[in-house]
């Protein structure tokens, strides 16, 4: 990865940041939704994320896989189902936009080319945006080095290991979650 000096230092303070809680802590969390599936399978149980728009599975959590900015205004560690650590990024745009993202190895998003290395939150890496395939929500950007043509196709982007996602966290939706939101709790009835 290329290492340069950014025009565009992330000094703004965060005064509050107000978002969904995607990466709830698993200790709380004992998962029978995910491991019932995950059994039959024989594998080990893992997490699914989901479109929260929509519901369509995006990726599963062995796809997560840290990519770390300095531009990164902080960052925070959360736990998947199964222990798997997970770092938790916050990022703002030149508006002034701040997005918690969580970036993805691979992951079934659409991204949008040609992509762009303006105000990149990924140094040596340009940006495309990134939507949900069934709903076209935005979901977050797509992330390819920034000496390949502006425009590639699907196939080179998901081939190479040179790319990623940087996925918004408020707009993703933990499967085991999802399920646990099918049930309410006695306590949470009048
Ligand atoms: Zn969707």
């Amino acid at each position: 990865m290329r290492r340069e000096r950014s025009p565009w230092p992330p000094t703004a303070t965060v005064f509050h940041v107000s978002l969904v809680l995607l990466l709830y802590p698993a200790a709380n969390q004992p998962g029978e939704a995910c491991a019932a599936a995950a059994d039959a399978e024989g594998t080990s149980p893992d997490t699914l994320i989901l479109c929260r728009a929509c519901g369509h599975e995006l990726a599963v959590g062995t796809s997560i896989h840290f990519v770390p900015s300095r531009l990164a205004l902080s960052s925070r560690n959360d736990t998947l189902l199964g222990g798997r650590r997970v770092t938790v990024q916050l990022f703002e745009n030149p508006h002034g936009l701040q997005f918690e993202v969580v970036t993805f190895r691979k992951a079934d998003v659409t991204p949008h080319w040609p992509a762009s290395d303006h105000f990149s939150w990924f140094q040596g890496f340009s940006w495309t945006v990134a939507t949900c395939p069934r709903c076209k929500a935005h979901l977050g950007w797509a992330f390819q080095p920034s000496d390949w043509p502006d425009t590639i196709s699907q196939t080179k982007f998901e081939e190479s290991d040179h790319t990623f996602l940087a996925l918004i966290t408020h707009r993703l939706l933990r499967e085991d979650f999802a399920s646990s939101l099918l049930v309410t709790p006695k306590s949470f009835m009048s």
